[in-house]
């Protein structure tokens, strides 16, 4: 594996956001890191790129290469492309003036063509549209060739054609050698793109696994219960499926398992993996369901 996340735990202040979460990433494809939105997985990746805002620790092992993450591995080891790539590019140069001061010797032509931005070189971010700027991230994200590109919910406010054309990217992207961990709560990307998922809630990852595993034979009622919110499915009053109640919030997550308010067969064991490194779960009856 690439990237090995071990029993992660990531506070800020005295609450702890993320806890106990692993998973793994692999050499190669899309790995896709779902869940609700606030279930940790943004502050999982900025853990794994050595970017936890001040004030904010972790402790457990993230290992890339087998060696611990820091800040010397950004870049050519590990890239990130945020959101809000408004901010995230640098309003005061050109993008082809961006990328030379990432690589001198860039071919920026071949860069800019290979994303889609031809002709767009001699434009400053606030000229470029929503699009153009999520692909202008990813072309300076890419400029080094990362061996890992963690691409964090850069498809939520794009339009479908747009997404897709953007997935794409990604795609080959990895197709070309470079590992991506796609953070998303979009389970419709996840199920078209990814080769291997894993799932958070309330800050602990509950499942992993190759995605045609997961998504065809969930083991987590969490998971499940995503799934089927995705298909948009209504219950037996004919409205649609929701998991209730809400996520618990930091500081009131029960003890033993994180799900148990949801869980439809509550148990009272502290959840534990179940499975095998090609899927596997954190709950103690994933039978059940
Ligand atoms: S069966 Fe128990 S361990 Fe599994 S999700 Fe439900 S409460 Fe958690």
């Amino acid at each position: 594996m690439l990237l090995e996340v071990q029993e992660l735990s990531i506070s800020i202040g005295k609450e702890e956001a993320v806890r106990s979460s692993s998973f793994s990433v692999p050499d190669t494809g899309i790995t896709a890191l779902i869940g609700e939105s606030g279930s940790g997985k943004s502050l999982t990746a900025l853990a794994i790129s050595s970017l936890l805002p001040p004030g904010a620790t972790w402790r457990g092992r993230i290992l890339f290469d087998g060696r611990p993450v820091d800040e010397s591995l950004r870049g050519k080891g590990i890239s990130y492309v945020f959101q809000d790539a408004a901010s995230a590019l640098n309003p005061v140069y050109t993008l082809e003036k961006q990328l030379k001061r990432i690589d001198r010797n860039v071919d920026a032509e071949r860069m800019l063509r290979a994303f889609g931005l031809e002709g767009a070189g001699d434009l400053y971010p606030f000229q470029l549209s929503g699009g153009m700027q999520i692909r202008s991230e990813l072309m300076l994200s890419s400029a080094l060739s990362p061996r890992l590109l963690i691409a964090d919910e850069i498809t939520a406010a794009l339009d479908g054609k747009t997404a897709a054309a953007i997935m794409d990217i990604l795609s080959s992207l990895s197709r070309r050698g470079t590992a991506i961990l796609l953070i998303t709560h979009d389970i419709g990307i996840a199920r078209a793109y990814a080769d291997r998922i894993a799932v958070m809630h309330a800050g602990e990852t509950v499942e992993e696994g190759d995605a045609g595993e997961v998504l065809s034979s969930p083991l987590h009622p969490y998971t499940k219960a995503l799934l089927t919110c995705a298909d948009m499915e209504k219950g037996k009053d004919g409205l649609f499926r929701t998991i209730e109640p809400a996520m618990p919030a930091i500081g009131e997550r029960p003890e033993g398992c994180t799900y148990s308010k949801r869980c439809p067969h509550p148990c009272t064991e502290t959840a534990r993996w179940i499975g095998n490194a090609s899927h596997r779960a954190r709950c103690c009856h994933p039978s059940k369901y």
